[in-house]
């Protein structure tokens, strides 16, 4: 099998999320790890490194925000129209080390559709950890994912909302995600996932070192241009490893020694 030569496959289902976010489903049978991605192209367009934001082997979810040249054109494209799929790709969230232990789920805006195959596992399979937290934050209640899950999340977890900035009908919190983080109730013996925004991550792996969770048990996914997928055209690179093979989920003391650290922490993790 050549890695390169994409599954051509049909759309057969698109939801809207929001006004820039769309899930499509795709006719790609596939087994994947939570946390994994694909590389998706548009014929003509190019291709994306696009996550997995859920499947049930004989289809997969892709949750796409649209930015640019791919992902403006399969925002434009209808169900029965095809595209292409490599994958899947990258080592995913590390749910195994997490079984028997507390569970701590940090997401900002589109970064929930990485951490969705995670949240699912947990609601099929919740006695394989102890206590589970879902943090989710984005710009406006407008802008959340996967709202329709919310309820049923919510029987699994200790599920926590928060805007930047509300709307009418908002009623829950409004701040950035580090102002829920008081209301974390386990640090000991609890693993994290986190993804959004780098300045989100940032901000929230700072709070959390501040609250003593261990760097080593604090795990993000990091966006980088990627091409290939598997390691080899070197476009992810950096400091020694692939982001697209290696990663794209990395522990905060492994990406620290490629990612800037921030000031603030350097006396936490040094
Ligand atoms: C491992 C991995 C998983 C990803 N998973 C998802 C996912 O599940 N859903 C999703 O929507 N995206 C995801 N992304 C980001 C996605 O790959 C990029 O948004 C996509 O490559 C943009 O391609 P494009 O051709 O549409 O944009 P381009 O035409 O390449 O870019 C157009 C412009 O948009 C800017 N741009 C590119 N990406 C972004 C971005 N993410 N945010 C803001 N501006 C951007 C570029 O700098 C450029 O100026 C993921 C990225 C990685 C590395």
């Amino acid at each position: 099998m050549n890695p390169y030569i994409p599954r051509v496959v049909p759309i057969v289902d698109i939801r809207e999320e929001t006004p820039d976010t769309k899930t499509f489903t795709i006719a790609a049978p596939m087994s994947f790890q939570p946390g994994q991605f694909v590389e998706l192209s548009v014929f003509g367009y190019g291709e994306a490194p696009i996550s997995i934001s859920g499947g049930d082997g004989k289809k997969i979810d892709l949750t796409i925000r649209a930015v640019g040249n791919v992902t403006n054109k399969i925002h434009r494209m209808q169900v029965g129209e095809y595209v292409g799929v490599r994958g899947p790709f990258g080592n995913g969230w590390p749910v195994e080390k997490a079984k028997g232990k507390n569970l701590l789920i940090v997401a900002g805006g589109i970064g929930l559709a990485p951490l969705k195959p995670v949240v699912e596992h947990v609601c099929s399979h919740r006695e394989e950890f102890r206590n589970v937290t879902l943090l989710y934050g984005a710009r406006k209640p407008s802008l959340m994912l996967f709202k329709y899950k919310f309820d049923e999340w919510a029987g699994y977890m200790d599920l926590l909302l928060t805007v930047d900035e509300a709307e009418p009908g908002w009623e829950g919190h409004v701040g950035v995600v580090t102002t829920l983080c008081d209301k974390i109730r386990h640090v000991a013996d609890t693993i994290t996932l986190m993804c959004g925004p780098p300045i989100m991550m940032k901000y929230t792996s700072m709070v959390l070192l501040e609250l003593g969770f261990p760097p080593s048990e604090m795990y993000l996914s990091l966006e980088r241009n990627m091409k290939c997928g598997i390691g080899i055209c070197g476009h992810c690179a950096v400091g020694g490893v692939y982001v697209c093979r290696d990663g794209p989920v990395f522990s905060l003391n492994k990406a620290f020694r490629f990612i800037e650290k921030p000031h603030e922490v350097q006396g936490v993790l040094d």
